[in-house]
């Protein structure tokens, strides 16, 4: 488990960027925290870290569901907040693991485990400052 201080949202993306660089095809990158915390901000510097083209806007996927982002490695994106657990089920998940990395936002509504997890747990301890923990799963998301 690995403990952060940022202080700007540039900051936590430099930091997402540079979990990206360990990312493979087949990891899955889970976060938690409240509304506003910067669960966006770190999956838009995982797409730094993937080069995702800057032209790309990395936000909330609404209709679509699942945002996909072209880079060195293609990034899934999902938020699960809207979604009931017979929606998410039927989104798939497992199939895009074969393609590439998924980042799931609200992932305490992942309703199963997906294998080869990181989990980022961010809060807010001022307007600016967010603690950011990293923690590699061993396989299940369910024992969070
Ligand atoms: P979430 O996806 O968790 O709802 P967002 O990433 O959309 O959160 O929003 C986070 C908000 O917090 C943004 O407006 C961002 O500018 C702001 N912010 C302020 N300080 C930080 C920081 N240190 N890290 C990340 N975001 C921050
Ligand atoms: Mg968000």
């Amino acid at each position: 488990m690995e403990k952060y201080l940022t202080k700007t949202p540039e900051e936590t993306k430099k930091l997402a960027s540079q979990v990206a660089q360990k990312l493979k095809i087949g990891d899955v990158v889970l976060l938690k925290g409240d509304l506003g915390a910067g669960k966006t901000t770190f999956i838009q510097g995982l797409a730094q870290g993937l080069e995702v083209p800057e032209d790309y806007y990395v936000s909330s996927p609404t209709f679509a569901l699942i945002n996909q982002y072209p880079g060195r490695i293609t990034l899934f994106h999902v938020d699960l907040y809207r979604l009931e657990a017979g929606e998410v089920e039927d989104l798939g998940l497992e199939d895009l693991l074969e393609e590439g990395i998924l980042a799931i936002e609200w992932a305490e509504r992942l309703p199963y485990s997906l294998p080869h997890s990181l989990l980022v747990e961010i809060l807010v301890s001022s307007p600016t400052e967010r603690q950011i923990t990293i923690k590699t799963l061993k396989g299940e998301s369910n024992d969070l």
